[in-house]
């Protein structure tokens, strides 16, 4: 008989099946978590709930503020329930396990006495976990956990609607990146339809500021560097700029999007200090450019267009690393 490679409708299938057989399903995100890791989080817990499942939302990070409008965004936990309360965990927009942070790392062997749903679109995935459905076609995991849904039946509530639309158009950047497909307009097209408030949700995703955080902007702006030869603008973040906006790292969020567009270049790699002087590295690019490759090689990942890693300090170095893995690359 011949082999019949799986499908995608194969591992959404799966997933479904193991979420419909479970009760008390733990929910969670990558650390440090942006708009589609919260809005997927959020859509499939509300989902979930509403089919009368006992299902528990996790991050170990804290939400950042453009977030908690959303309901449920102020009640996600930080801990794992005991293990008597765990029939599944679903690991969402991770690609990898770690991704997982804090919550992870603290007690990796806790992950192992449970059975483990991996829903991502990640192309970097491991394929980790007791099931996986990766799709690395679909432009969210918001879009994916949607699909999961309707697949189990469940009501989408006006709610859950505005958490995976938020996901969504996070990924998309408002529908304008690579990541737009037809079935991130199609989904989203759905989520309207179930009371989504996409005007709200791009408000808080992109508009609403602190006057803290325009002023951090324009530090960061002021010092952005152009290496011509390349093709990549550096924009950096310190601990001090911080400090003299009084503005938050979250804040950030959106730089390096708006750095894309300058001309002469096709990468931007914004090098944010943390307070143990370690890099937190945000690469965008143009379509020409893959930068998923940079961050892998540097021990990250992500996508084509927007991927990261974590560099040793100081900042130099870690830009010498960066650009040290971009000529090894030929990227150029
Ligand atoms: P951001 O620059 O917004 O932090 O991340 C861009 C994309 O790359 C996101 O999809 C994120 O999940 C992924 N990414 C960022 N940092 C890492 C990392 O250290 N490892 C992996 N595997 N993916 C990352
Ligand atoms: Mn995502």
């Amino acid at each position: 008989m011949t082999q019949v490679a799986k499908t995608d409708v194969d591992y959404l299938a799966a997933a479904e099946e193991m979420v419909r057989t479970s009760q008390k399903i733990t929910v969670m995100a990558h650390l440090n978590p942006d708009a589609d890791a919260i809005g997927s989080t959020l859509g499939l817990t509300l989902g979930l709930r509403s089919l009368g499942k006992q299902v528990t939302p996790l991050l170990s990070d804290r939400v950042p503020e453009y977030a908690l409008f959303l309901k449920g965004a102020g009640e996600i936990d930080s801990e794992l329930p005991p293990d008597g309360e765990i029939d599944l965990i679903v690991c969402l927009d991770s690609a990898g396990i770690d991704r997982v942070g804090r919550i992870y790392d603290e007690d990796p062997e806790r992950f192992l006495r449970h059975p483990i749903l991996n829903i991502d679109h990640h192309r970097t995935n491991p394929l980790f976990g007791t099931a996986y459905w990766v799709d690395a076609a679909a432009s969210s995991t918001s879009e994916m956990v949607f699909r999961l849904l309707r697949e189990l039946e469940a009501p989408i509530d006006v709610d859950a609607a505005n958490a995976l639309l938020f996901g969504i158009v996070g990924d998309t950047g408002s529908f304008q990146n690579g990541a737009t497909t037809p079935g991130s307009l199609i989904t989203a097209g759905q989520l309207l339809q179930a009371g989504a408030d996409s005007q709200g949700i791009a408000y808080h995703l992109f508009e609403r500021k602190r006057f803290a955080a325009a002023r951090l902007w324009g530090q960061m702006i002021a010092g952005i560097e152009l290496d011509a030869a390349r093709g990549i603008v550096f924009c950096f973040m310190t601990q001090r700029m911080l400090l003299e906006s009084g503005a938050t790292v979250d804040e950030t969020e959106g730089v390096a999007e708006y750095l894309r567009g300058v001309e002469e270049a096709e990468v931007v790699m914004l090098l944010k200090e943390d307070p143990d002087a370690t890099v937190r590295v945000s690469m965008r690019s143009r379509p020409t450019v893959d930068v998923s490759a940079i961050a892998s090689a540097l021990g990250g990942g992500g996508h084509r267009q927007a991927a990261g890693c974590t560099l040793p300090g100081p900042m130099g170095e870690a830009r010498r690393l960066l650009v040290e893995a971009f000529d090894a690359l030929a990227i150029r």
